[in-house]
């Protein structure tokens, strides 16, 4: 290992071969930066030993996967804004001595979003209630939205994040059962997938929605970045939605890391391009 390089990386358990991986080093090459992003393997009962290393090793930062981004809070020096309110860390930075947990699953969709529409004061349907829904909701709801819905399958688990973001944010989120074929309110502006409906492999599943009540007024998002065509996309984009596949998340995340971690701002399309040649092989 070269010893000038600066470390970045990805704790997870298992560390299974990951996209981001390749995202991040194809940014780091094609800005010059003499820095490495390793995938580390870190079992939970190591994760306190493993933030430990990282700071006797003056890592910059890192990324945390499951089932690390809630346990790895409690290594941490302090933490952000939205990653307090979402209770989860997916990217650790270094400030000084001290390391801070940002959560930038919501900020990375948040900045897809907000380069199609401004979601102040807009009604907003999510579907989902499990940690992407939860990063997200939190971040539209501080950047404005007025109305929430969440639709979810598992009550409990829906109303608890529908109450958590009541209670947290300045918006008014309702919560609804997700038990037959959903009917989408006219005046939704924004529709979000926050499931895990489509991903590899499971491409052909399909959202329970009534797609006769989805118009082209409504912009409808997913976060499944595998692949990026989904058939909510691609139902949404015959009814000509302004639409965003999760790709535009999952290279924002790394852009906002980058940007946390050595405080430039890296070329997107070099790191889109590199997930669309995984995601296409
Ligand atoms: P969780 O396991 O925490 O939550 C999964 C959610 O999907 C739950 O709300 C679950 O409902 C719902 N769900 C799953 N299958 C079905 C089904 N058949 N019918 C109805 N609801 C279903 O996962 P995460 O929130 O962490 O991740 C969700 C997705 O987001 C993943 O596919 C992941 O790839 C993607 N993601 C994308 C990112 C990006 O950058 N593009 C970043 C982070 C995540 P229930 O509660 O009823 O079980």
């Amino acid at each position: 290992m070269n010893f000038l390089s600066q470390l970045t990386g990805l704790f997870a358990h298992p560390a299974a071969e990951n996209p981001t991986v390749a995202m991040i080093e194809a940014a780091y090459q094609h800005h010059n930066l003499d820095w490495r992003y390793l995938t580390c393997e870190v079992t939970p009962k190591n994760l306190e030993d493993a933030v430990k290393g990282a700071r006797a090793m003056n890592w910059k930062g890192f990324n945390c996967s499951l089932p690390h981004k809630v346990e790895v809070i409690k290594y941490l020096d302090s933490l952000s804004e939205s990653a307090k309110i979402i209770g989860a860390v997916n990217c650790v930075v270094r400030r000084g001595d001290k390391l801070i947990g940002e959560n930038t699953d919501g900020k990375g969709f948040l900045q897809s979003l907000t380069e199609k529409i401004d979601p102040k004061n807009k009604s907003v349907i999510i579907f989902g209630a499990g940690g992407a829904a939860r990063a997200i909701g939190v971040e539209i709801a501080l950047a404005g939205a007025s109305n929430i819905t969440i639709v979810n399958r598992n009550q409990k688990r829906g109303n608890q994040l529908a109450q958590h973001l009541n209670s947290n944010t300045p918006a008014t989120v309702n919560f609804t059962p997700w038990l037959e074929t959903y009917d989408i309110p006219k005046n939704t502006n924004i529709l979000i997938n926050a499931t895990s409906i489509g991903l590899y492999p499971d491409v052909n599943a399909k959202l329970n929605i009534n797609l006769d009540t989805l118009t082209s007024n409504t912009l409808v998002a997913d976060v499944i970045p595998n692949p990026p065509q989904t058939n909510l996309i691609k139902d949404a984009n015959a009814k000509n939605c302004t639409t965003l596949d999760g790709l535009g998340m999952l290279v924002n995340q790394g852009v906002i890391g980058i940007k946390y971690w050595a405080n430039i701002d890296v070329d997107p399309t070099i790191m889109k391009q590199k997930l669309e040649q995984i995601f296409t092989a």
